[in-house]
């Protein structure tokens, strides 16, 4: 018999496992990214030694087998493996600080499900599908092979048994759940392995049919076709043979770890598509690394049209696609690596710095977060200034995203709002049918004019034909007309641009502009019926003024320097519903 220790769990682990096991674990599907990604640790882990020690490591792959019948799924790497001593300090007790701090964390809200879906457990979650696991394992150091085992209730035992091929590796095999069957499936397997694998560095094999088809004479047909006409060719028929091997899934291509110099466009449009469900190319690739205290690499594509999830909601939250990678491992697509308003960027951001098991709890607080936002959001202007040179290309990208780039004027601030600012366009009296930016408008203002003059309106004729602007029109001050409501907030949010301050034409007071303007002005001659028009609009108006800023029509509504505009009015009733 062979001698066999039993082992207690650690008070954290057997709690954490505790929670995994009887919580609606609400994405079992996670078990399989941490197996895997730790096989592909340990393969790491093999490699940096092997090439310490100046060897050459055996090949490096990760197999995963499943086996209907006996219900087992098995995954095996050939990775540095375990000894003896490892297995039980590695296995029998959370190592790592991510796992820690969700354990630490569940002291506070013990039954917080949604606390535990922001986690990646590690090797524990191997027990969400599997009511046994045994672990068995040869380090590079020893010759010895071990085997791990537990039902997750009872502690865990460790033997020296099993046997391992090559150097040193593990191997897992998990008795699948009665109700988690579907893991056992090879379209499951391989949907799950694509989906977490993909750029794994070493080769992720499923264990797979493959049909093939054969041609074989037909010996009854051909002996038919004989009888007829001795000469008669040999009729041949196809046979489909069904064999298994192991199949290697990933295409082992982390296109963001190679220099951006030498990934070329096609390449590029290959892997966006694929990455992220695009049909078409990408408008611009940004890929770049930072090196220094905070560590990353990042990809990221500006779309040629509007994400398709985008559609319906302007800021859905299933649509955001930048996809948090840790040391080539995917972590998830859910952490708000970008600012809402570029949630139509597509990209990927690898760090070197971030624990795997990091949670979004964590990550949303850290400090890393903010360093990554801030480049991201640095270059994803780099590149929209870019395209701004590109005529054609600015003005599909304008159409697309606009308004996205106007919800950034409005909720950034400093030096990032003032490059929104320049990014935006809106119509103006001198405009037809472009757009003009705000530094056109200045490059055309009089010399010494100091506003920048907007007039919101129901559309763009609308607000052209407002008896408001006919005198600015009439001597050739330009106005921006904005047919939408976000382009009003954007210009007051913006405040000025180059020192020039953004002005609501309808407003009283234009009196930089014309130095005749009507305040102070007494209303002469016209006092009694100014009067009497007061006494019968009440308080439908706040004062009636003798103006000068008509030119053919008889009188015009305008606000006071602090009130609203109509079309403000109307879009902040709209929101308060
Ligand atoms: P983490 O990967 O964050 O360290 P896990 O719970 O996933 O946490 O794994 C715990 C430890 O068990 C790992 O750090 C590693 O030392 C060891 N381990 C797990 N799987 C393997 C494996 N396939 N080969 C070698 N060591 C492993
Ligand atoms: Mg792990």
């Amino acid at each position: 018999a062979v001698a066999e220790e039993t082992f207690e769990f650690t008070a954290e682990t057997d709690r954490v496992m505790e929670i995994i096991i009887n919580s609606l674990y609400s994405d079992k599907d996670v078990f399989l990214r941490e197996l895997v990604s730790n096989a592909a640790d340990a393969c790491d882990k093999k490699r940096f030694l092997s090439i310490e020690a100046g060897n050459a490591a055996d090949a490096l792959r990760v197999r995963i087998t499943a086996d209907p019948d006996k219900k087992t799924l098995t995954i095996e790497d050939s990775g540095v493996g375990m000894s003896r001593d490892e297995l039980v300090a590695n296995l029998g007790k959370i190592a790592k600080s991510g796992t820690k701090a969700f354990a630490e964390a569940l002291g506070d809200a013990p039954d917080d499900v949604n606390l535990i879906g922001q986690f990646g457990v590690g090797f524990y979650s191997g027990y969400l599908v599997a009511d046994k696991m045994t672990v068995t394992t040869k380090s590079m150091n020893s010759d010895k092979t071990h085997t791990w085992s537990s039902d997750a209730k009872s502690g865990f035992t460790v033997r020296e048994e099993g046997e391992i091929e090559g150097s040193s590796g593990t191997r897992i095999v998990l008795d699948v759940k009665e109700d988690c069957s579907e893991y056992l499936e090879e379209a499951t397997l391989r949907r799950l392995l694509k989906r977490y694998s993909e750029f794994l560095q070493f080769p992720i094999e499923l264990y797979a049919s493959k049909t093939t088809y054969d041609d074989e004479v037909d010996e009854e047909a051909t002996k038919k076709a004989r009888e007829s006409d001795p000469d008669a060719k040999e009729v041949t028929k196809s046979v489909t043979n069904v064999k298994f091997d192991y199949e290697v899934v990933n295409s082992m291509k982390p296109l963001w770890l190679r220099p951006p110099k030498e990934v070329n466009a096609s390449e590029h449009s290959e892997f966006y598509k694929s990455a992220f469900r695009a049909f078409d190319d990408p408008l611009r690739t940004i890929h770049f690394a930072l090196e220094g205290q905070v560590q990353f690499k990042a990809l990221m594509y500006v779309p040629k049209s509007l994400p398709f999830e985008l559609n319906q909601n302007m800021f859905d939250e299933n649509a955001n696609s930048m996809k948090l990678y840790v040391k080539r491992v995917f972590i998830n697509d859910k952490f708000d690596l970008l600012p809402r308003w570029l949630v139509f960027m597509r990209g990927i951001v690898d760090s070197e710095d971030l624990p795997l098991n990091v949670g979004r709890e964590i990550l949303q607080k850290s400090k890393m977060l903010g360093v990554i936002q801030r480049r991201l959001v640095r270059k994803s202007l780099d590149a929209f200034s870019d395209l701004q040179k590109n005529a054609t290309e600015y003005d599909e990208f304008w159409k697309n995203f606009g308004k996205y780039i106007k919800v950034g004027a409005v909720e950034e601030q400093g030096d990032v709002q003032k490059d929104l600012a320049k990014l935006c366009r809106f119509y103006s009296t001198k405009s037809g049918d472009d757009q003009t930016t705000f530094s056109e408008y200045i490059e055309r203002m009089p010399q010494n004019a100091t506003k920048i003059l907007y007039l919101s309106g129901d559309s763009r004729e609308q607000a052209l034909n407002s008896p408001v602007i006919q005198r600015l029109i009439k001597t050739d001050y330009e106005v921006l007309l904005l047919p939408e409501a976000l382009d009003e907030i954007v210009c007051q949010a913006i405040g000025e641009v180059d020192g020039k301050k953004l002005v609501d034409a309808s407003k009283d007071d234009l009196k930089d502009v014309f130095d005749d303007d009507d305040e102070d002005e007494d209303n002469g001659d016209f006092e009694e019926l100014c009067s009497w028009l007061k006494l019968q609009l009440e308080d439908r108006v706040s004062s009636v003024k003798l103006s000068k800023r008509l030119v053919d029509a008889p009188a015009a509504l305008t606000e006071g320097a602090f009130g609203m505009s109509p079309t403000m009015r109307k879009y902040m009733a709209a929101q308060a519903v």
